[in-house]
């Protein structure tokens, strides 16, 4: 007997349709591109091919006056022939990378296909550096490879590196730590909600900085602020802390549910919740107002890309009126989406996974109003008459919390308004 729900004959998994197929995403490489700004004396070295290199440089569009915080160590041809010594030679890139930026702390090795096919061990290279730099440098690994991920779980991947080496907690006091990286104004914001209610100690994971790392154990709870932590929450349970259920802070009513949450968990009560949150509340519906005139009664399909998109489809049906026609996620991890998928309603066709072609010849059929998809399908789709939002500026944007819920709903109404001003 399987404890995992089995495929069934209609290619269903748990009511959610299963593709394995060929996939359209970016790999996990891409998410250095909003960590290298949010933990601001970490270095990333990717150690990776020339197509890696590019792949950085072209997503993060490096001007040449900036001194990035991020580099591709190539592997050449004698490399992956397994000809020369990769060991000897990153430990000599490495050294040569420290001597010439003394103000980093902490560095992490980025492991890539290539990397990964010739098998070089990034965790032994890793603690070999840290022993070699001790008090200087912390060396961590993780993988950032494309073989089996989606671009977000590259963050997924950093997080989990980052918790195995966060300090023990020596008592049982309660604390917080809010997982998934968030902008900075964001964060200051749910900052000061949970000063407000009372809640702390709190930590953001990731840091601002490598020295801020949170203490973990059994008085730690883990409350994620994204859908595509969840290996990382799991490595903290296995920590001993205790994950808080709630929905992610996307428009008013993920945010509010997402703040109570945190609030029973540090014994607040509701009453003092919707005080605090009155105003905030008021002011985000006031926003939403203006592009619900634009949303409401639109259809929307979203391609599997980023793992936002459950509950960025929770918030666009509930809160904006958009009819949902087909929600596909990367991947559906049904331990911590599973509330999303509940506010969705048995009736919404979701999917997890992709084959590509098969999902496109659905969206041929459906013509929805609007398309969420990877970079790489917008272009051609928007050549064929539908409207397209980049998922990955989901992810750079700040979209969480009361303050940003009417830009949250805007990013959506701005191409369809564009589309209806044109065809005017
Ligand atoms: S890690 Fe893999 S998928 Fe990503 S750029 Fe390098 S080779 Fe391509």
């Amino acid at each position: 007997m399987s404890a995992f729900p089995q495929v069934d004959s209609t290619g269903c998994r748990d009511g959610v349709l299963q593709e394995q197929g060929q996939r359209q995403v970016f790999c996990g490489l891409t998410s250095i591109v909003w960590l290298h700004r949010k933990m601001r004396d970490a270095f990333f070295l990717v150690v990776g091919s020339r197509t890696c290199a590019h792949l950085l440089q072209s997503a993060a569009g490096v001007m040449i006056f900036a001194e990035p915080r991020f580099a591709t160590a190539i592997l050449g041809e004698r490399d992956l022939a397994g000809l020369a010594d990769c060991n000897e030679e990153l430990d000599r890139i490495v050294h040569e990378l420290l001597e010439r930026r003394p103000e980093i702390r902490t560095l992490f090795l980025v492991g890539s296909c290539p990397s990964e096919v010739i098998k070089l061990d990034l965790d032994k290279a890793a603690e070999r550096l840290t022993e070699a730099h001790e008090g200087r440098v912390r060396v961590l690994p993780y993988s950032g490879s494309g073989l089996e991920t989606a671009f977000t779980q590259g963050e997924d991947q950093f997080l989990t590196s980052l918790t195995e080496r966060l300090p023990e907690q020596t008592d049982e006091a309660l604390s917080l730590i809010v997982l998934g990286t968030l902008a900075d104004v964001v964060e200051d914001q749910f900052r000061r909600l949970f000063d407000e209610l009372g809640i702390g100690p709190v930590a953001f994971l990731p840091p601002r900085s490598g020295e801020q790392l949170p203490p973990v154990g059994p008085g730690t709870r883990v409350l994620m602020a994204q859908p595509f932590t969840g290996d990382a929450a799991r490595a903290l349970i296995r920590r001993g802390a205790e994950w808080v259920a709630a929905p992610y802070p996307l428009g008013v009513s993920g945010t509010l549910e997402w703040l109570k949450a945190a609030a029973r968990a540090f014994g607040v009560n509701e009453q003092r919740v919707e005080e605090v949150t009155a105003a905030p509340v008021a002011r985000a519906q006031a926003a939403l107002e203006r592009q619900r005139s634009v949303l409401a009664g639109r259809r929307i399909t979203f391609l599997p890309d980023s793992q936002l998109e459950l509950p960025l489809a929770r918030f666009l049906a509930q809160e904006c009126g958009m009819e949902l026609v087909e929600v596909a996620t990367p991947y559906y991890d049904r331990e911590f989406h599973g509330a999303e998928r509940e506010a969705l309603g048995e009736e919404v066709r979701l999917v997890e996974g992709q084959d590509v072609e098969r999902q496109l010849e659905r969206l041929r059929a459906d013509r929805p109003d609007l398309t969420v998809c990877g970079l790489g399908l917008a272009n051609p789709l928007e050549a064929e008459g539908l409207r397209t939002k980049w998922s990955i500026e989901l992810v750079f944007s700040p979209i969480q919390g009361f303050e940003q819920a009417g830009d949250l709903a805007e990013l959506f109404a701005r191409p369809l308004v564009r589309h209806d001003t044109l065809r005017v």
